[in-house]
């Protein structure tokens, strides 16, 4: 699925396990895939 790290602005698509928290490979900022997905949801 695609993220966007909202702390630099790095898109990618990410095709790891984890259902909660994964780190930009960029600026390693952590982000909750839980969060992104809900209000993906709600759109
Ligand atoms: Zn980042």
């Amino acid at each position: 699925m695609k993220l966007k790290c909202e702390n630099c602005g790095n898109s990618w698509d990410y095709q790891g396990k984890s259902k909660w928290y994964l780190a930009c490979p960029k600026c390693k900022n952590t982000i909750n895939i839980n969060e992104l997905t809900e209000k993906d949801r709600k759109r």
